[in-house]
Parts: structure tokens; sequence; C-alpha cells
């Protein structure tokens, strides 16, 4: 890994305000370990208090709405995001596209939001199951990204992050080997440059993301062409975390 490898940690649905003591605990440790960039994106509900007792650490969310304010019950938008103190969106989760319907043009308005805001995005992407065993997981990865990434972004290494998660990875303790993610980092790299030029294409980062810990955190980031992780489950305390940025 050429740059500082890049550890996000992914809440999820987890966590009331008892949780900001291991934001903290990430945040200390992470003022040891300044060779690894840490962030964290808890719930809509802790990003404010997230933000304001961590010093270190990125914060970010889960998701925003692709319109900016309006008549959208239960919804945040980008600005409310950044406004609460989130710095980056995690956007296209797999469990937002199973579970919220999202597509990959829903995916790609909230991206646009999101940077109109002045978010960074995490872009997530990933095959299912019954995809990799048909033999499709590239085909799919790549189509999916393709229609979810913004169709024109200033300074993409910056502002953009892609997260290739295989939807039968997240939280089961199953894995894809070290040599099939470096294949679809590979490809995901391919499309980047394709997209957005040789230079700026080859400065976005590619997360893995699925059951990451820190027993594996080391063989997973070592390979090709991944750039840092997505953490789901490990994420929940600082003491797991934090094995796997040591392990980065
Ligand atoms: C995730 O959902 O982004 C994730 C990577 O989860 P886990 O680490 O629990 O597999």
């Amino acid at each position: 890994m050429a740059e500082r490898p890049y550890i996000v940690g992914n809440w999820k649905m987890n966590g009331t305000r008892a949780m900001l003591a291991q934001a903290r605990a990430i945040d200390r440790a992470a003022q040891n370990l300044m060779k690894v960039e840490v962030a964290l994106a808890p719930p809509f509900t802790l990003v404010h208090a997230t933000h304001r007792e961590v010093e270190q650490i990125g914060v970010g969310a889960q998701d925003c709405h692709p319109a900016d304010d309006g008549a959208h019950t239960g919804d945040i938008s980008a600005t409310m995001a950044a406004d609460a103190g989130a710095k980056f969106v995690i956007l296209g989760h797999s469990e937002r596209r199973q579970n919220h319907g999202e597509t990959d043009a829903l995916v790609r308005a909230k991206a646009q939001a999101a940077l109109a805001a002045g978010l960074r995005v995490i872009m997530c992407c990933g095959e299912t199951e019954e995809v990799r065993d048909a033999g499709k997981a590239v085909e799919h990865v790549l189509a999916q990204l393709r229609a979810s990434l913004p169709e024109s972004l200033d300074r993409p290494g910056e502002m953009l992050t892609v997260a290739y998660e295989p939807v039968w990875a997240i939280g089961t303790g199953r894995t894809p080997t070290a040599e099939d993610i470096g294949a679809m980092h590979r490809e995901i790299r391919a499309l980047l440059v394709e997209l957005f030029g040789e230079e700026d294409g080859a400065a976005v980062r590619i997360l893995y993301g699925g059951s990451v810990k820190a027993e594996n955190a080391r063989e997973l980031l070592a390979a090709d062409e991944v750039g840092g992780a997505l953490v789901g489950g490990a994420s929940l305390t600082a003491e797991s975390f934090m094995g796997i940025v040591i392990a980065a």
C-alpha cells in the first residue's frame, strides 16, 4: 500500500451514548498510530457527539438523502450530516441496497448530493454469493460501480473512496482469498482509471470490507490494490477495532 492505510469503522444501527467511550478510546489509541488514517461512521444520533468527543479520527455518516431538505420524514440530508460534523458518508452499502431497495441511480444521486455538501464519499459495491458462483462477480461489481458513481467528480483521490464488500462476506466470518480480493481490486482500479484518468483514477483508495478482524487483517490488507478496510462488527469495541488498525 503506497499511502497511509485507511481503516473505517461502520457501527451500523449500534450504539447509544454509552458507546462514546469506545469512540474516545479509539481516538486516543489512534493518536499513537499516525501511520494509519482511522475513521468511524456511528449512527446519525451519535455523529455530532462523536465529532465533539474526538480529535484525531474522522467522523462520517452511514447514509444521506439525495435532496437537500424538504418533506422526507425520517431522512437526513448531506448538508445536515455535514452540519452535525460528518466529513464523509458511506453510500451504496449492500444493507441499504437490499433492505431499502436502493438502486444504483439513487445511490448516484446521493453521492452527488454528498459531494455538493462537501462530504467525501465511501462508495460500496459487491456481489452476492449467487452472482459469484455464476462467475459474474467482476461484471456485476463493475456495472454497479459505473452506475452508482457520480458522472463527474472533482479531486477523485480526495473525495472518493471505493469499498469492495462481497455481500456473502459481510458479518459471516467468511472472506475471499487475498488473491480473489486482489483480482477484484485490480479490475476496480482499471475502471477508476478509465473513468477519471490515469493520475486521478490511481489516487482513489479501494478498501476491502467483509468479516475483517485483527486475526485476518494483515493478510487481507496485503492483497493487491487494497488501501484499507471498511469494518463492521469488529469496529464496535476499541479493543477489536484497534487490533485491525495495529495490523494495518
Ligand atoms: C460492513 O457491513 O461494512 C462490514 C464490513 O461488516 P462486517 O465487518 O461485520 O463483515
